[in-house]
């Protein structure tokens, strides 16, 4: 596709010999240069192995990650040996979700923020310093805190930090994993927008995960829904929010709290449980559950297939059915 960067296309499958679970089963989707992809699902879904099978922290047992270099090239991620994936690894970074463990609480700022400068080999001494002191300046922190441990912060001033070190190395793409889950509603607003401010600022992709609707719709540009390690839905933000096309989409839709507590309506209440992925239901994953389901739900995967610009849905009845948005 034209003007892509980043992963165009990824298609994964991974697999845990215990049970042979499918914890994320042929999955696509791709992000644009410059665009947040919003990942949402319940907690369990595959998100989270997504995102490591992407940033290949997980091995994935099979798939592909087209990634397009500087050069302008495009490069299957899951092919490149540990030596360029090194390479790679300082185009494309994480933030996590737990700025209270994830930061090392022995080592001061300047090694947090530095480290993978130094593991790099891309600066040292007063040229390190230097460089953590801009990386401070650019998330909002005090430059002079450099010799300062992580207890000396506050949880948003932590995932600040985290920021700072995940844009040490320049990257152009950032798997944010539930980044602002962990924070308080006010704090959250602020990271928000740090994170918009340095997208523009720096033309960085996200991929976004989060099982909180209401981030999914302030940060994405377009949407991924997931359920039971597969890709259920994918669109634009506000018409996967004001048209979903899959009946899980639906149902996770109706479930988000209005801004208007005076207005109602009406919220989807899914009989069963999510399908355990060691032994999932045949054809649709879903179909225990939907509403909507017939007999070829019961015996046939739903192809992925689009049903509209940047709109892509896997659902057999999705033409015949008319879905209601999320209430705005
Ligand atoms: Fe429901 Fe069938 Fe669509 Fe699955 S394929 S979401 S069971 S209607």
């Amino acid at each position: 596709v034209t003007g892509m960067k980043n992963i165009s296309r990824s298609k994964r499958f991974f697999k845990r010999t215990a049970g042979s679970v499918k914890a994320v089963d042929d999955v696509h989707f791709y992000i644009r240069e410059g665009e947040t992809f919003g990942l949402v699902g319940e907690s369990g879904c595959g998100k989270t192995t997504l995102g490591r099978c992407i940033l290949r922290a997980i091995e994935p047992s099979d798939g592909k990650t087209h990634f397009r270099d500087r050069t302008g090239n495009m490069v299957d991620l899951n092919t490149l040996d540990s030596r360029r994936l090194r390479a790679f690894r300082r185009d494309i970074q994480l933030i996590f979700q737990d700025p209270y463990s994830s930061l090392n609480p022995r080592m001061t700022v300047l090694g947090i923020v530095g480290e993978p400068l130094v593991c790099n080999k891309l600066a040292g001494g007063e040229k390190l310093k230097e460089r953590v002191r801009e990386l401070m300046e650019m998330v909002g922190l005090d430059s002079r805190h450099l010799e300062r441990y992580p207890h000396a912060f506050s949880g948003g001033q932590r995932q600040r930090i985290g920021i700072a070190r995940a844009l040490a190395t320049n990257p152009r793409f950032i798997v944010c994993d539930e980044a602002v889950s962990a924070l308080d509603v006010s704090v959250q607003a602020q990271i928000l927008n740090l994170l918009q401010d340095l997208q523009r600022k720096l033309g960085l992709s996200y991929l976004f995960i989060s099982h909180d609707l209401g981030v999914i719709q302030h940060i994405s540009d377009r949407v991924g829904v997931m359920y039971v390690g597969r890709m259920v839905e994918t669109a634009r933000t506000g018409q996967l929010f004001a048209r979903p096309r899959h009946p899980y989409t639906e149902a996770l839709l109706s479930a988000k709290p209005l801004p208007d507590p005076r207005r109602k309506a009406e919220r989807i209440i899914l009989s069963g449980e999510v399908a355990n992925p060691a032994n999932p239901p045949s054809g649709c994953y879903f179909h225990p559950r939907c509403p909507y389901a017939t007999d070829i739900c019961r015996m046939e995967k739903p192809p992925w297939r689009a049903v509209g610009d940047d709109h892509y849905v896997a659902c057999h009845r999705t033409d015949e059915l008319e879905l209601q948005g999320a209430a705005i």
